[in-house]
């Protein structure tokens, strides 16, 4: 018999801090738009334990994930720190948390503390499990998302649910999953975006936990754009979650016969190493931003050689649930990637979280890669300390990596 657990705690920092997701932004933030929640969803057949932590967040990076991590799974007994993703919806108008990013001063003291609230909320749906069922169900949305590259190129409209019922059928707790950068919002008010409206709405007609995960949205933004209009962001919040209620009425049963989760670390590269000169002069100029030049400086003090090479790595995490298959991505892919992986695993419900276990950055497609932009040129001197963006051949293992595992 399947045990599901659920739990909620606010994760809001004090206004004053800066947020992340825009360069642009030259102050501090100046107030709340609405609250900001840390969300877990721990699933226990008696032997595997899975857990799922969903954050009103822009993403947290592996130091972050493996205090978490650590934290979660000494307060719980049956859950192993491999067995817990942490995801983030990438909102852009909460606090700046990455430790890998660039630009905003960050709050040290908050980020510890958010850390350990993480874990205690995965530890605390931990010991909230009670018996259960998973239903899901999917369908497409219009009106909602748009690719930012190119109007004309793929866009994501799955919108995907699944809820847990205990035996009287009541709603234990349930994980969205739909595609778009969470950018409506680029103001100074701290707020979840669309998402955050969207789970809460979802939260006050249901009355337990709801978090929301984000499909590939590496091109694909929110449509409209809000700017500072909170009532437009309000509004689409609330009419997804309005569409997301509806896959409520005839959701299948999962058929969960068992926890499964399966890991692997992919290697991540680069393209041919560069000379150091190459590095020594982004640092020395001026016209660049200050972001820009510490990047260089990093990435001189991170790899010593020259020419500066190396590789890193990242972890592609699935967590399957009977016909439910959670998918976490380790920074955000393009939508062509979420759609080829769905299309790999027909028999399947899938639900694919990106920014989760790690934010790497842009996972680009050939086709990107060939036409260039911010996501597949600029986008890591932000985000990571990469000696260079990350190339296309990086995209495709951690697309085949998703599909292998989820296959077992
Ligand atoms: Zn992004």
């Amino acid at each position: 018999m399947l045990k599901i657990g659920a739990s909620r705690t606010e994760i809001t920092p004090r206004a004053g801090i800066w947020q992340a997701g825009f360069s642009a932004r030259d102050r501090p933030s100046e107030g709340v738009h609405i609250p900001l929640y840390t969300r877990a969803f721990v699933f226990s057949d008696g032997e595997r334990c899975a857990a799922v932590s969903t954050n009103d967040l822009v993403g947290l990076s592996r130091p972050e994930i493996v205090k978490i991590r650590k934290a979660a799974a000494m307060q719980c007994d049956g859950l192993s720190e491999s067995d817990i993703m942490i995801s983030c919806t990438h909102t852009h108008s909460g606090p700046a948390v990455s430790s890998y990013l660039r630009g905003q001063p960050k709050d040290w003291d908050y980020i510890e503390r958010l850390c350990l609230m993480i874990a205690d909320t995965i530890a605390d749906a931990y010991r909230n499990m009670r018996s259960g069922r998973l239903y899901c169900d999917a369908t497409e949305v219009e009106g909602f998302n748009h690719n930012r590259r190119n109007e004309e190129d793929y866009c994501e409209k799955r919108l995907a649910w699944l809820e847990a019922r205990n035996e009287e059928q009541e709603f234990m707790g349930g994980i969205v999953n739909f595609t778009a950068h969470p950018t409506m919002l680029t103001g100074y008010l701290l707020s979840g975006d669309y998402a955050g409206v969207l789970t809460q709405h979802m939260e006050q007609q249901l009355g337990a936990p709801v978090g929301m995960i984000n499909g590939c949205h590496g091109n694909i933004n929110a449509h409209p754009r809000a700017r500072e209009d909170y009532v437009v962001v309000d509004d689409h919040g609330a009419r997804l979650a309005e569409e997301t209620l509806r896959l409520r009425d005839a959701p299948e049963d999962a058929e969960v016969e068992g926890v499964v989760v399966r890991s692997r670390m992919v290697e991540v590269t680069f393209g041919p190493a560069q000379p150091r000169s190459v590095y020594e002069e982004v640092a020395a100029d001026e016209e660049q931003p200050d972001f820009v030049r510490e990047w260089a400086n990093d990435v001189m003090a991170k790899y010593p050689g020259d020419p500066v090479d190396g590789s890193e790595e990242g972890e592609v995490m699935v967590i399957q649930l009977g016909r439910a298959v959670i998918i976490g991505i380790p920074g955000h892919a393009f939508a062509e990637i979420g759609r080829d992986i769905m299309a790999a695993l027909p028999d399947k419900c899938v639900f694919i979280a990106n920014h989760a276990n790690d934010y790497l950055g842009y996972f680009g497609t050939q086709q990107a890669h060939e036409e260039g932009g911010y996501e597949v040129e600029f986008a890591y001197r932000f985000n990571s300390s990469f000696r260079w963006a990350m190339d296309a051949d990086t995209t495709y293992r951690i697309q085949n990596a998703a599909i292998e595992l989820a296959n077992g």
